[in-house]
C-alpha cells in the first residue's frame, strides 16, 4: 500500500512537473559529430530551481547555467556515446523530482552529402509563398495569427508551399539549375506580412503554411535524387517580434536594445551604414548602431555577444544542416550581425562540414566590401568571415547599367567590362554568386525596360561569366514588376501555373506569349549547357574592351573555348576576327552555335545580329 502510494505520488509529481518543461532546444542531437559538446536550452516554469542529473549513460553533464529568467536552464553535455540512444535528464528540487528523455540519433548522411554548392552550380531562387501551391489544405491555420489568404493582395499569404517546390523539381532541373535557394521556411507566426519568412518566431519549426518537417526532408531527398543541392535561407541577425522567447527573455541582454524594448522606450534602429564595419575612422556610435540597431520594428536584433544566444544560433544552423542534409546556407543581412560571432558561426559549421558552402548577403555595390567578406581575404583588421561566397551586387549593378545605358566612353557595356576587371581583389571570384535580380530588387525584365533582347543578353552574361549564377523564379518567363518599381510584394508575384485555377501555366506553356516561351527556352539552353561545360564551370576568362557597342567575353580550358559575342547596337556588327586573335578563331575553323546547335565555318569576319548575342563553342587555334 505504501509502495503504491509512493508510486502514485511519484507519478503525480512527475506528471505535474514534467509538464513544466515547455521545450528543450535543440529537440534532438546526434552521435558521431566532430564536436561532441552540446548545450541544451531548457525552458519551463521555475526550472532554474531544479538540480539536473544524468545517470547510467555515456553522456556527461559538464555544467548547468542559470539565466536571468528563472524559467531557463542551459545544460552543457559531453556526448561520449557512439551508438544512437535515448537518455534521461533528471530534475530534482527539495519538493519534487521528474525526468525527461532526450534522443541522440545516428547521423543520416555520408559526409559527401554536405559538399556545398560551388562554381559547377546554377541556383534557382524561389519565394515559397509565391511559387506553387500544391497543398491548398495548408494555406491557413486558425491557430496562427495571420489567417487571411488573398492572392490579389501583394503582401498577404498566397498559399505556395514545400510540396509545390517538390512538384516543380523536374521543371527546375530541366531548365539546367542544379541548386535551389528557397526563401526562409521556418515559422513566422506574425500578425501580418508573414509570407516572406524573414521574421522567424521558432527556430525549430517549419511554417505549417509551407508544410511539415517531413515535407522539408522530402524536398531535400528528392533534390538529392536529382543531384540537386538545397540551400537554406538563414537569418542570424534578427528574429520576429512574436518569437516565443520575446515573452520571457532568458537574459537581460538576449536582444540588443532589450531594456528600451521592455521599458517601451524608443528602439534604436540600424543606421544601415555598413561601411562602419571596415572604416578606419568610424565612430563607435556608427559601428554600434550598425551592428546593434534593429533592422525594423518587427525584427528584434539578436545579441550575439551573449554566449548562450550565440551557441543557440550556431547549434540551430547545424541542426538544420544535419536534419535536412543541406548543401549550403544563404545568410541574410550579413553585415548587420556581430562580425566576430559570424566568423565563429561559419568556422564551427566548416569544422563539422569542411566542404560546406555559405553565401552572405552584403548589398553593396563596392567590390572592396564584397571582397572583405570572402574567406581568404587579406583584410587589414585580420578579419576572416569563413564564408566561401558572397553575392556579387557590384557586378549585378554593372550588368543592369551596361545594358540600359547608351554606349559611351564611360557608359554602357564598359560598366560591365570594368566591374569584371575588379576580380583581382577577390580571394575567389568564381565562387561569388551573381544574379540579375532577386526577391528584393526589380525584376530583370523591369530593369531592362521590358526589352526582351536585352533580357536575353543578360541571361547569356549570367551563364557565361566566371561566377555561380543565380536566377530568380519567373525571370525565365519575363516576369516583371513594372507597374510598381521596387515594390517587394509585386516583385514576388505568383508563378503562373502554380495554382490550380491559373489560366496561364508556365510549366506546360499554356497561355504564355511567344516572347515568354522563347525566353524560357533560351534559359533552358544556356543553363543545361553550362551544367555540362567544364569550360564554363572552371575555365579561365578573357575579355576585350567594348568597341562600337560590341563586347566579347571568352572562357577557355586547354584547347576548348566558349565565347560570347554581344552586339548591343541597332545595326548588325561585323567583327574582324584578326582583331581577336587571342581567342584562337581563324578563317576556316568550324565552330558550334550553342543556342541553335548549328555548326558554322568561320570567315574573316563574324556577323552578330543587332541587339543580340552569339555564343560559340570552339577549339582554340594556336597561332
Ligand atoms: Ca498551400
Amino acid at each position: 500500500m505504501k509502495g503504491l502510494l509512493l508510486t502514485l505520488l511519484g507519478l503525480f509529481s512527475s506528471l505535474q512537473l514534467n509538464a513544466q518543461i515547455v521545450r528543450i532546444d535543440p529537440p534532438n542531437w546526434w552521435v558521431g559529430m566532430q564536436n561532441n559538446e552540446l548545450q541544451l536550452l531548457i525552458h519551463g516554469d521555475r526550472i532554474s530551481s531544479f538540480q539536473v542529473r544524468i545517470e547510467g549513460t555515456d553522456v556527461r553533464l559538464k555544467g548547468v547555467h542559470k539565466a536571468d529568467s528563472p524559467n531557463y536552464l542551459f545544460v552543457d553535455l559531453e556526448i561520449g556515446a557512439t551508438a544512437p540512444s535515448v537518455f534521461k535528464l533528471y530534475f530534482e528540487s527539495d519538493t519534487a523530482r521528474f525526468s525527461t528523455s532526450y534522443e541522440l540519433k545516428s547521423r543520416s548522411f555520408l559526409a559527401s552529402v554536405y559538399s556545398g554548392f560551388n562554381r559547377s552550380d546554377a541556383i534557382y531562387l524561389i519565394t515559397p509563398d509565391r511559387f506553387v501551391n500544391a497543398t491548398p489544405e495548408n494555406d491557413s491555420f486558425d491557430t496562427l495569427r495571420e489567417i487571411e489568404v488573398d492572392r490579389s493582395h501583394d503582401y498577404k499569404r498566397h498559399g505556395g508551399d514545400i510540396n509545390g517546390i517538390i512538384r516543380a523539381l523536374d521543371y527546375i532541373d530541366s531548365l539546367g539549375f542544379t541548386a535551389i535557394w528557397p526563401g526562409p521556411m521556418l515559422i513566422n507566426d506574425m500578425n501580418e506580412q508573414s509570407y516572406h519568412g524573414y521574421a522567424i518566431t521558432d527556430h525549430y519549426q517549419v511554417d505549417p503554411r509551407f508544410g511539415t518537417l517531413d515535407e522539408y526532408k522530402l524536398l531535400a531527398s528528392e533534390m538529392r535524387d536529382r543531384d540537386m543541392k538545397l540551400i537554406m535561407d538563414q537569418i542570424n541577425n534578427h528574429c520576429g517580434s512574436m518569437h516565443w522567447w520575446m515573452n520571457d527573455l532568458p537574459f537581460s541582454n538576449w536582444i540588443n536594445g532589450q531594456s528600451a524594448f521592455l521599458g517601451n522606450k524608443s528602439i534604436t534602429y540600424a543606421n544601415h551604414r555598413r561601411t562602419a564595419l571596415q572604416d578606419l575612422y568610424a565612430s563607435k556610435r556608427d559601428y554600434d548602431e550598425m551592428t546593434n540597431g534593429w533592422f525594423v520594428e518587427t525584427m528584434p536584433d539578436l545579441n550575439h555577444r551573449n554566449a548562450f544566444l550565440a551557441r543557440y544560433i550556431i547549434q540551430n544552423s547545424i541542426w538544420w544542416i544535419e536534419t535536412l542534409g543541406l548543401s549550403g546556407i544563404r545568410q541574410d543581412t550579413q553585415p548587420y550581425n556581430d562580425p566576430d560571432f559570424m566568423s565563429t558561426w561559419a568556422a564551427t559549421i566548416l569544422k563539422e562540414y569542411p566542404n560546406f558552402s555559405i553565401v552572405g548577403e552584403e548589398w553593396s555595390y563596392n567590390p572592396l566590401r564584397i571582397a572583405y567578406w570572402q574567406q581568404g581575404a587579406t583584410n587589414r583588421d585580420g578579419y576572416n568571415s569563413n564564408m566561401n561566397s558572397v553575392f556579387d551586387f557590384p557586378l549585378q549593378g554593372a550588368l543592369s547599367a551596361s545594358l540600359t545605358e547608351s554606349e559611351g566612353w564611360d557608359s554602357g557595356l564598359i560598366k560591365w567590362y570594368e566591374a569584371l576587371s575588379n576580380d583581382f581583389i577577390y580571394p575567389d571570384p568564381m565562387s561569388l554568386v551573381l544574379m540579375a535580380d532577386n526577391h528584393d530588387m526589380d525584376r530583370l525584365f523591369t530593369q531592362v525596360n521590358e526589352d526582351t533582347q536585352l533580357h536575353a543578353i543578360a541571361l547569356a552574361l549570367l551563364a557565361v561569366s566566371p561566377r555561380i549564377p543565380q536566377v530568380y523564379y519567373g525571370t525565365e518567363i519575363l516576369m516583371q514588376n513594372t507597374a510598381k518599381p521596387h515594390d517587394h510584394g509585386l516583385i514576388r508575384t505568383d508563378f503562373p501555373g502554380g495554382w490550380q485555377e491559373d489560366a496561364i501555366n508556365a510549366f506546360t506553356g499554356k497561355g504564355l506569349t511567344e516572347a515568354q516561351i522563347q525566353t524560357q527556352e533560351l534559359t533552358r539552353r544556356l543553363f543545361t549547357y553550362r551544367r555540362n561545360s567544364e569550360v564554363l564551370i572552371s575555365g579561365n576568362t578573357l575579355h576585350f574592351a567594348p568597341k562600337d557597342a560590341t563586347y566579347v567575353l571568352s572562357r577557355f580550358k586547354e584547347d576548348q573555348s566558349v565565347s560570347l559575342f554581344i552586339n548591343k547596337g541597332v545595326n548588325e556588327s561585323q567583327l574582324v576576327l584578326s582583331d581577336y586573335q587571342e581567342l584562337g578563331l581563324i578563317p576556316g575553323l568550324e565552330v558550334r552555335d550553342v543556342i541553335n546547335g548549328r555548326t558554322l565555318e568561320l570567315s574573316e569576319t563574324l556577323s552578330i545580329p543587332s541587339r543580340s548575342f552569339l555564343l560559340l563553342e570552339h577549339k582554340r587555334h594556336e597561332h
